[in-house]
């Protein structure tokens, strides 16, 4: 299975960095070694002095797929979950500013959490699903899906264009605003419309 990630979707988070606004989805990949086994905690690396996180809504593919029109897309996922994309902020903008592919920054181990539970789309509302983020009980990141840029269905149409989608492959489809960095001892948790589902402890 492939992790599929969507950067830059909420304008909030496109500002909080400085970036630009994309004009197509724009997307990298963690391997499928980036994901943590279920209730292990998160250990910060050594070689990095800011790892961020960023709750993102999940997407998990339930049908081979490739140059999806987009009308089809909301075929190929049946179940929406949520994770955090766990990136070295301080690695990636020297990657950023080199021109240097971002893999070190966003595929290292443990980089992609993954909620415990998915939710079926058939009890969603899926231009309007709210998905928060807590450190430490406080909430630091809260998002909606209608604030996407990019929806689900051009995402995975876009996708598709340069990937054969697979059952299993999952797609992160971006962060709202309010990143920030995870220091040792914190807990995380993550909610998707107020269910906890995801909870991490940084070590
Ligand atoms: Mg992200």
């Amino acid at each position: 299975m492939k992790i599929i990630c969507i950067g830059r979707n909420y304008l909030q988070h496109i500002n909080e960095l400085n970036n630009k606004k994309p004009e197509n989805p724009l997307f990298f990949l963690k391997p499928e070694t980036a994901i943590q086994p279920k209730g292990h905690p998160f250990f910060i690396p050594d070689y990095s002095n800011d790892i961020h996180y960023e709750i993102e809504l999940v997407l998990k593919i339930n049908k081979v797929g490739k140059h999806i029109e987009e009308q089809f897309a909301h075929k190929y996922f049946s179940e929406i979950g949520i994770g955090i994309d766990f990136t070295a902020r301080d690695i990636q903008e020297k990657c950023k500013k080199e021109g240097l592919p971002w893999e070190p920054a966003k595929g290292f181990d443990g980089s992609a959490q993954i909620s415990t539970k998915f939710i079926d789309k058939k009890n969603l509302k899926l231009n309007s699903i709210n998905f928060k983020l807590k450190k430490n009980n406080v909430t630091v990141q809260d998002g909606n899906s209608k604030d996407m840029i990019f929806s689900f269905n051009k995402i995975i149409s876009f996708i598709s264009k340069y990937y054969t989608l697979k059952i299993g492959d999952l797609i992160y489809t971006g962060t709202p605003s309010g990143v920030g960095k995870v220091n040792k001892n914190d807990k995380l948790t993550g909610y998707l419309n107020n269910e906890e589902i995801l909870s991490v402890d940084i070590k």
